[in-house]
C-alpha cells in the first residue's frame, strides 16, 4: 500500500515524516538529514539543485538560488510586506500580470509555488527512497496565519508535483497534536511557534484526545530572518562607517555576510561570545578589506528585543481573543528553530510564568503531527485524536461605503459554512458584484481581497423582491468557496468567481505539463 506522508514545509528547512506503526516518525532525507534547506538553486549546466547541495551554491552562484520562497508565496509583489525585502534577497523578484511575484532564476521566470513544489518534489523522493514505496499523498502544514491565497499556493505547489494533499493544516495545531499523542496530557496549551520566516501562536485545550483550538494568531512577515537582518545591518553599517563602502549593493558579499550572520546567531545561543571572519569581503584602491568582528550574547539580545517583544503583544491578543488568563495555560510548547534563542525562551517563560515543555525537538515535531494527520484522514489512527480547528481571519463582503461585513469571524471553529441573504438594488437588475474580502480591518481595502463574484441570470423583478442566498464556507484546509441559491427558483445561481491571486486553472496546467517533460527528460539522463 501507498504510505502517506506529513510535510513541514519552512521557510528555512523542511521536513518529512511518517507513522511508523503508531510513532511518528522523521524520514531523513538523502543526505541522511531529519531536516531539508529550503532552497532550490538552478546551475549554469541546467541542473536544479535542492537542500543541502543547492545551499552551498549560495555563494558561488546568489542569483540562481532561491531561499525563504515561504515568504514570497501568495503575497502581491506591491504588498507592504514586500518593501525592503526584494533589495535584501539576491535573486530577483518581478510582477507578475495579476501582481504576484515571480521570481528570475537559472533564465526563466517562476511562479514561489513552482519553487516549493521542487521541494516538495524532492521530500517526496526522499520518502520513497527511505520507505521503498511510492507516496502520493500527504499532509502538509501551513504557518496558522496564512490567509487563502497563501494556502491555496501551497496546494497548488504540490500539485504541481503530483502530490494529492489530503490535508492542509496549520503548523502550531500540528506541533501540539504530536505533543498530545506523545504525552497524552490534558489541559490547556499554548504552542509558540518562530520559523525563519513566519510568528503563529496557538491557544487550545486538550481533553481526552480532542484537540479544540481557542484562538490563534500572527505575523507572516516575523521571523528568524528578520533576526538576521539586524546583525547584517549592524555589519553594513559598521564596514561603511570604518571604510566608506556599502556592501548592501554587492551581491556576493551580502551573501557571504548574511550566511555568516546567521551562523553567529546559532552560535549565540549555545556561546556568549562568537567571531565573524570574513576575509577579502571587498577592496579599495588596490588593498583587500576584511570583516573581522567580535559578536556577544548581550548585544545580539539588544539588537532584537523588539522583535521578542513584537511576539509577546500578539501572544497577549491570542489569550484575549481565547478568553483565557495566562495564569490557565498548562504547558507552553516552542516550535520554529528560532526559539533556540536563549532571550525568546526566556522571555516566552517570563510571559506565560512557566518554563516551555521540554524533551520537543522544535525543527521536527510539526512534521510529526502532519503525519499523526494523515494517518487519521486516511482511518489508520482515527480513534487516536480529533482535531478542531479554526481560521484565522474574519470572512466577509463590502458592502456599501467600502466597509467590511463580516460573515464568518475569526477563530470559529473549520469547517465553518454561513449563508446570508442578498437582492437586488434596481429595478429589473439581472447581476449583483459581490466582493469576498478576509481581515479584521472594518475597512474593505484594508483587508485582503480573495476574489470578486458576479451573481448572474436574476430573473427581472422589482428591487429587493430577489433573494439570492450566498453561502460562505471555509473547508478543513482553511481554503474557502462561495456558492449562491436563487430562493425563489430554487435554483443555483451561476457564480463567477475572479480569484485576485494565485494561478488560474490553465496555468496550473501548463505548469504540471512542462514539470513531467522535465522530469521524464531526468529520468532518461538517471538524475533524481
Ligand atoms: P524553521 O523555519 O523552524 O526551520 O526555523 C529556522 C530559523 O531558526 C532560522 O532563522 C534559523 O536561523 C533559526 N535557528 C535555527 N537554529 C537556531 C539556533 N540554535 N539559535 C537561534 N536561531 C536558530
Amino acid at each position: 500500500m501507498a504510505e502517506v506522508i506529513g510535510i513541514d514545509l519552512g521557510t528555512t528547512y523542511s521536513c518529512v515524516a511518517f507513522m511508523d506503526g503508531n510513532i511518528p516518525t522523521i524520514i531523513p532525507n538523502l543526505e541522511g538529514n531529519n531536516t531539508t534547506p529550503s532552497v532550490v538553486s538552478f546551475t549554469g549546466t541546467g541542473q536544479v539543485l535542492v537542500g543541502l547541495p543547492a545551499w552551498r551554491q549560495a555563494i558561488t552562484n546568489p542569483e540562481n538560488t532561491v531561499y525563504s520562497v515561504k515568504r514570497l508565496i501568495g503575497k502581491k509583489y506591491n504588498s507592504p510586506e514586500m518593501e525592503g525585502l526584494s533589495s535584501r534577497l539576491p535573486y530577483r523578484i518581478v510582477e507578475a500580470a495579476n501582481g504576484d511575484i515571480l521570481i528570475e532564476a537559472g533564465g526563466r521566470l517562476y511562479s514561489p509555488q513552482e519553487i516549493s513544489a521542487y521541494i516538495l518534489e524532492y521530500l517526496k523522493k526522499c520518502a520513497e527512497n527511505y520507505l521503498g514505496t511510492k507516496v502520493e499523498e500527504a499532509v502538509i502544514t501551513v504557518p496558522a496565519y496564512f490567509n487563502d491565497h497563501q494556502r491555496q499556493a501551497t496546494k497548488d505547489a504540490a500539485t504541481i508535483c503530483g502530490l494529492n494533499v489530503l490535508r492542509i493544516i496549520n503548523e502550531p495545531t500540528a506541533a501540539s497534536l504530536a505533543y498530545g499523542f506523545n504525552t497524552r496530557k490534558n489541559g490547556q496549551v499554548a504552542v509558540y511557534d518562530l520559523g525563519g520566516g513566519t510568528f503563529d501562536i496557538t491557544v487550545l485545550e486538550i481533553q481526552d484526545g480532542v484537540f479544540h483550538v481557542l484562538s490563534t494568531s500572527g505575523d507572516t512577515f516575523l521571523g528568524g530572518d528578520d533576526f538576521d537582518n539586524r546583525i547584517i545591518g549592524w555589519l553594513l553599517e559598521e564596514f561603511r562607517k570604518e571604510h566608506g563602502i556599502d556592501l548592501s549593493q554587492d551581491r556576493f558579499a551580502l551573501q557571504r555576510i548574511r550566511e555568516a550572520a546567521e551562523k553567529a546567531k546559532r552560535e549565540l545561543s549555545f556561546v556568549l561570545e562568537t567571531e565573524i571572519n570574513l576575509p577579502f569581503i571587498s577592496s579599495s584602491g588596490g588593498n583587500s578589506l576584511h570583516i573581522q568582528k567580535t559578536i556577544n550574547r548581550s548585544f545580539l539580545e539588544s539588537l532584537t528585543a523588539d522583535l521578542v517583544d513584537r511576539t509577546l503583544t500578539i501572544c497577549q491578543k491570542a489569550l484575549e481573543e481565547a478568553r483565557m488568563d495566562v495564569s490557565k495555560i498548562d504547558e507552553v510548547i516552542l516550535v520554529g528553530g528560532q526559539t533556540r534563542m536563549p532571550l525568546v525562551r526566556d522571555r516566552v517563560a517570563e510571559f506565560f510564568r512557566r518554563p516551555p515543555a521540554a524533551r520537543i525537538n522544535p525543527d521536527e515535531i510539526v512534521a510529526m503531527g502532519a503525519a499523526l494527520q494523515a494517518s487519521i484522514i486516511k482511518g489508520e489512527s482515527r480513534d487516536l485524536v480529533l482535531l478542531l480547528d479554526v481560521t484565522p481571519f474574519s470572512l466577509g463582503i463590502e458592502t456599501e461605503n467600502g466597509t467590511f461585513q463580516k460573515i464568518i469571524e475569526k477563530n470559529t471553529t473549520i469547517p465553518a459554512r454561513k449563508t446570508m441573504p442578498f437582492t437586488t438594488v434596481e429595478d429589473n437588475q439581472r447581476r449583483v458584484r459581490i466582493h469576498v474580502l478576509q481581515g479584521e480591518s472594518p475597512l474593505a481595502r484594508e483587508n485582503t481581497s480573495l476574489a470578486t463574484f458576479d451573481l448572474v441570470g436574476i430573473e427581472p423583478a422589482p428591487a429587493g423582491v430577489p433573494q439570492i442566498d450566498v453561502t460562505f464556507e471555509i473547508d478543513a484546509d482553511g481554503i474557502i468557496k462561495v456558492s449562491a441559491r436563487d430562493v425563489g427558483t430554487g435554483r443555483e445561481q451561476k457564480v463567477e468567481i475572479k480569484p485576485s491571486a494565485g494561478l488560474l486553472p490553465g496555468e496550473l496546467q501548463q505548469i504540471i505539463e512542462r514539470r513531467q517533460k522535465e522530469v521524464s527528460g531526468r529520468d532518461e539522463e538517471g538524475l533524481l
